[in-house]
């Protein structure tokens, strides 16, 4: 069976948790985790194998179940959420699936935040749908709308600490503490936050999803996803995992481990460089609109101020003027920054929405979160900010000016 790692949380600044990995004893005193790239361990006694395999005593049998490396980035990831325990999936998706599924075993409603990561609705859509799991969205910036969605179908409700690509920030406080009163249990991805800028158990949240493949990496490299939450249910989501066969790879455990270390550092600067760049961005010619919630501008800004620490993330959206001709001509424009549909690196890149994150909503459902081929979402690295300020000035006039 899987194993999840977990600690008392303690109360160190995340700048110093996530540099120094919290103690634990690596074989030989090695500085850091080591890689155990093996999917299973040899033993010489039956005995011992069927009581591992039965869940007493702790050791390692099989990699689907368990592994050393990916249990260590569990550890970490509980540390840096300051959660009782984490467990890791083979992604993203993986974990948002055993997380529904670790919260409602059988067929249930699944409430999604209006602005969401289009594969979590299309995960819905294309497997838990055909089982009976019935998908409704929320307006969660809308109290009165929310309370009634909520009481007329209670089940799992998935939200994103920051949303994907606009910066929408639901006020997690409230809207977690009605879905509770309401019968519903709470799923919170917070990729796009990270620890560093919210920890949504605080809020109560029952469980909180990373696609570790973004800003806990944050180099590219891998693909990994993790649920933080209670031991129970952690455990829970990794008997799922375990069985369905979603668990992680080592070495992508072994790199997300290396990447969560300049977790805070990363984060402090790409924040820093958002806020830098989306204000001197703000009012150019060539674009309608900058989504940000570091501005005042942003419809946001005071539930942000309020809930986020540290900053605002590192996603900037953009509406540009001219749609999607203007947004090819801007791509192409770009000296420094590539596309890249993906978001977290330590390089800024950008993307279409509409081509990539959220082509599996329907063209409505894109209009109702005001996403469209204008729209290009910046996720801003930890560069010199004045290169990156140049680099989008010139691309938006190039794509303006033909
Ligand atoms: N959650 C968010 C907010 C995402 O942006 C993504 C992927 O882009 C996912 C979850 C899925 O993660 P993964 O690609 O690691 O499966």
């Amino acid at each position: 069976m899987g194993k999840s790692y977990c600690r008392e949380a303690i109360s160190i600044d995340i700048h110093t948790l996530s540099v120094q990995i919290p103690a634990v004893e690596w074989p030989y005193n090695a500085a850091t985790p080591p890689l155990y790239q093996t999917s299973a361990y040899t033993y010489h006694s039956v005995d011992e194998v069927d009581r591992l395999l039965s869940g007493d005593g702790r050791g390692y049998t099989y990699s689907r179940g368990g592994n050393p490396t990916c249990d260590a980035l569990a550890y970490v990831l509980a540390e840096l959420e300051r959660a009782e325990a984490a467990v890791i999936a083979a992604s993203g998706m993986g974990a948002i699936l055993a997380g529904i599924l670790a919260l409602s075993p059988t067929a249930a409603p699944v409430i999604v935040a209006r602005e969401i990561y289009g594969g979590t609705p299309g995960l819905v859509r294309q497997v838990l749908q055909p089982l009976g799991y019935t998908l409704y969205w929320l307006n969660t910036h809308n109290e009165a709308e929310a309370k009634a969605t909520l009481q007329a179908h209670p089940g799992v409700l998935v939200v994103e600490s920051i949303s994907n690509p606009l910066g929408r920030v639901s006020p997690l406080d409230t809207l977690i503490a009605m879905a509770h009163q309401m019968g519903s249990h709470v799923l919170v991805d917070n990729t796009f936050a990270t620890p560093y800028h919210a920890q949504p158990l605080r809020f109560g949240a029952d469980l909180v999803a990373h696609s570790v493949t973004k800003y806990i990496g944050g180099h590219s490299d891998l693909i990994a996803g993790a649920l933080v939450g209670s031991k129970e249910l952690t455990q829970r989501a990794a008997q799922i995992l375990n069985v369905m066969g979603i668990t992680p790879d080592p070495f992508a455990a072994w790199l997300a481990l290396r990447g969560a270390r300049t977790l805070a550092l990363r984060m402090e600067r790409a924040s820093q460089n958002a806020l830098s760049l989306s204000t001197a961005l703000s009012g150019h010619f060539a674009l309608d609109r900058v989504y940000y919630p570091g501005l005042s501008s942003h419809p946001d800004h005071e539930v942000a101020q309020r809930l986020l620490e540290r900053g605002y993330g590192a996603i900037v959206g953009l509406r540009l003027h001219g749609g999607r001709r203007a947004v090819e001509r801007f791509v192409q424009s770009l000296k420094l920054v590539p596309f890249l549909p993906s978001l977290g690196d330590v390089m800024t890149t950008v993307s279409q929405p509409v081509v990539a994150s959220h082509r599996e909503l329907t063209e409505a459902e894109q209009r109702a979160v005001e996403i469209d081929d204008s729209v290009v979402r910046v996720s801003v690295g930890i560069e010199n900010v004045q290169d990156l300020i140049e680099d989008f000035q010139q691309a938006l006039e190039s794509a303006n000016s033909r």
